[in-house]
């Protein structure tokens, strides 16, 4: 068994979603498991819906779900080639509940809501492609993955209750394939015992597939995207990027840690746990070699690893009365960041001077100098970058930083860090 997972940039057009098919295709003898994410930037818009009706901008929310909805039910026609089939009815129910939710008045949390509406992007998609794909001989079952991946109710960001969840993949995904080939499901989402829709964190679908081949015991995943693998900096900011053949799960760990838009971290440790390689490979031209991510990966090609964070900002806390900044002074600083969920990129300790690196978000900042000023001045440099090369060659760093100031630098072995202005 595999598991594939395809994300909204490999079901933007029609001619994609054929390529997809085409993919499909091409192991005809193989139990597939995939994973589909919602539609192009349909996640975006449904956010955009859920806003608006939290803001009790109703009408806005409901011609923006209309929009989604005729967009979905032209491609399905589009593939389908008519709009006489039952999957009309089945995408009509999903609008239907999502109307609903749209005609109550607000009373539970903002997270409750958008994920009761977030979630119709991936059963959505799912339903289409599943319905497109027995059309096209490639028969399938079609599962609604609230009925399997069971989670707690922090909504956004749900946890997965893994032995409830692994029963259910066992007593009722795993039997499907004792009548079809491929089992289709939606990623990113899941639900409480209370039936309520939860998501599991924005670009979380490849983690979805993670779990699912954990579960599966499966003897690999699939990550299809529109990029030819994992690169070593990203082409958007960089020119000259080269595609990574080989890594360890380790080592996407870090590059995820210090910024990388590369996999969803959740993605590894499942499969880590169960040493399940990790192939990420472009639907585009299949024969490309793609990437492969596994537990004693070949690094001896490694390139340099190049992430640039950007909208940094530096703060420095120093002591008002002098005092050094030991560790129990740290412990108050440290348990401040945390109590305000505010994620340290990077941190500097000195004699009454305590230093850090945080993405930049005005609204946290005032909380931080609020909750510090009383024991410590705090200044702030805004509009930096944090660069993090690993295994920099010669000439490298100076190459990228050229011609900028440095605020701070941070070496160890393998990793150079440095803020820039
Ligand atoms: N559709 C969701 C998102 O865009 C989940 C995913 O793509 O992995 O965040
Ligand atoms: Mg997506």
């Amino acid at each position: 068994m595999k598991v594939f997972k395809f994300g909204g940039a490999s079901l933007e057009s029609i001619e994609r979603i054929h390529k997809v098919g085409a993919i499909v295709q091409s192991f005809p003898d193989e139990k597939l498991l995939i994973v589909i994410s919602a539609m192009g930037k349909t996640t975006n818009e449904l956010e955009k819906v859920a806003q608006n009706f939290f803001l009790r901008k109703r009408e806005i929310a409901a011609q923006l779900l209309y929009n989604i909805e005729q967009q979905h039910l032209e491609v399905a026609a589009a593939l389908l080639g008519t709009r006489e089939h039952p999957l009309f009815r089945q995408l009509q129910q999903f609008f239907t509940e999502a109307e609903w939710t749209l005609g109550e008045k607000p009373m539970r949390s903002y997270d409750y809501y958008y994920d009761q509406l977030v979630s119709l992007g991936e059963l959505l998609s799912t339903a289409i492609i599943s319905a497109w794909f027995n059309q096209a001989g490639i028969p399938n079952t079609w599962v609604d993955v609230r009925d399997v991946f069971r989670t707690d109710d922090n909504f956004r960001d749900a946890n997965i209750d893994w032995a409830f969840t692994q029963r259910q993949v066992t007593e009722k995904v795993l039997p499907l394939f004792n009548n079809v080939n491929v089992v289709i499901a939606q990623g990113f989402i899941g639900s409480t015992d209370q039936n309520e829709s939860v998501t599991l964190g924005r670009e979380g679908s490849d983690y979805s597939a993670a779990v699912f081949a954990n579960m599966l015991d499966a003897e690999s995943q699939t990550i299809w995207k529109d990029v030819e693998g994992l690169k070593n900096a990203d082409p958007k900011l960089f020119p000259n990027t080269v595609n990574i053949p080989e890594i360890s799960y380790s080592e996407v760990i870090e590059m995820a840690y210090y910024g990388a838009q590369v996999i969803h971290p959740k993605t590894i440790k499942p499969l880590q746990n169960k040493q399940i390689p990790l192939y990420v490979k472009c639907f585009l031209n299949k024969d490309l070699p793609g990437t492969l991510i596994r537990e004693d990966a070949d690094h001896a090609q490694l390139p340099p690893i190049i992430v640039l964070k950007k909208n940094q900002v530096l703060i420095t806390v120093t002591s008002r009365d002098y005092a050094f900044i030991t560790e129990d002074k740290i412990s108050d600083i440290y348990d401040i960041f945390h109590s305000l969920k505010i994620k340290i990129n990077l941190m500097q300790n000195a004699a009454i001077s305590f230093s850090c690196c945080i993405d930049n978000n005005p609204e946290k900042i005032e909380q931080l100098i609020k909750a510090l000023h009383h024991d410590f001045k705090l200044a702030y440099n805004e509009g930096l970058e944090l660069l993090t090369i690993r295994y920099a060659k010669d000439g490298l760093l100076e190459e990228l930083c050229n011609g900028r100031t440095v605020l701070l630098e941070q070496r160890s072995a393998v990793t150079v860090q440095r803020i820039l202005k």
